[in-house]
This record gives C-alpha cells, structure tokens and sequence, in this order.
C-alpha cells in the first residue's frame, strides 16, 4: 500500500528541519529514500540536541515529560550550563544525548521507526540506551572501571558523575564514533 509522509499528522509550528526530516523518511519510493544512516546525519538531529541542551540548561521542571532527563538532571545545573558552552558540536550533541537519551541508540531508533533492533549491537543482551551504555553494558565494563571505578553504575551513582567524565566515558566506549 502507498502511504504518503504523514505530513498533515504533523502539529504544525515545527522547525522546518524536522519537517524536512519527516518527509525524507517516510518517502516511499525506494529509489529516492534516504538510507537510515544518512537520515541520522541530518541537521535535524542537531537542532533537536540544541533545543534539549536549551531544556537541560533551562530548568528540569520543564523536562518533566522527558524520563531520562529527569533521571539525570535535578534541577537548574550552572555547572552543567558553563560545560556545555565550552563543548564542541560534536561532544555537545552527545553529552546531550547521553543525558536526555535523544541519541542514535537503537531503542531510541525504534520508538522512532527508524530502525527494528531495539538492542544494544555491543553485547546484544538488553536494550541500548543512555543508561544501558553508561551503567550496564558488558562491553564497556572495563572502560567503565577505568573511569567511573566500577563495573556497574546505577542511576543515583550516574548523577554524581561530572559531564567531562561522562564525556570521557563516551569517548572510551566507541559508541560514538
Ligand atoms: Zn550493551
């Protein structure tokens, strides 16, 4: 069945990125649809991190719909603010993603449609978030000794995690690469 881009769906007031977004991935002909991961370069996804840094930075009473936000953040964060103005674009992006779990992990990936495996491609055993990668995954258990100084973390030894060290974390794990 042909299905055109759920644009009229879409509330309208949205950035016109996102907009763009939308109609590239659900164009249906094959021949003219982007590949998922060419999808994943567009600019979209870093208005979407600029907007949540702007959250994060803001107040996380606003969060209040987004979990892992909340998870993470605890109120107005000036440390976190100065750091992430220092952040190359790269890093920002995925600091913030990291922290709000609007990244390109694969569960995010699958509430979004865009791809089907909601499980971490590292240890295949759960399913990859910010707080599986971070805390949980067996793959990354000896960067995560190295650099958090034990194998698993839960959320409230998370918190007290500095964003450089998280950063840090990201980089050691390759995920981001
Ligand atoms: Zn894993």
């Amino acid at each position: 069945m042909k299905t055109s881009p759920p644009l009229e769906d879409v509330p309208c007031g949205l950035p016109d990125q996102v907009n763009d977004l939308i109609r590239l991935g659900w164009t249906v002909d094959k021949a003219r649809r982007p590949s998922a991961a060419s999808l994943l370069e567009h600019e979209a996804f870093c208005l979407l991190g600029e907007i949540f840094v702007g959250v994060i930075t803001d107040c996380s009473g606003a969060t209040a719909g987004c979990r892992q936000a909340k998870m993470f953040l605890q109120g107005p964060n000036k440390r976190l603010t100065c750091f992430a103005m220092g952040l190359s674009r790269k890093h920002l992006r995925i600091i913030t993603g990291l922290l709000t779990g609007h990244v390109a992990f694969n569960r995010h990936l699958t509430v979004m449609k865009i791809c089907t495996d909601p499980l971490c491609p590292k240890c295949g055993e759960e399913e990859e978030t910010a707080y599986h990668l971070l805390g949980r995954c067996s793959a990354t258990m000896m960067a995560r000794y190295s650099i958090f100084g034990s194998y698993l973390m839960d959320i409230t030894g998370l918190q007290q995690v500095q964003p450089h060290t998280l950063l840090r974390f990201a980089k050691a794990s390759k995920r981001f690469t």
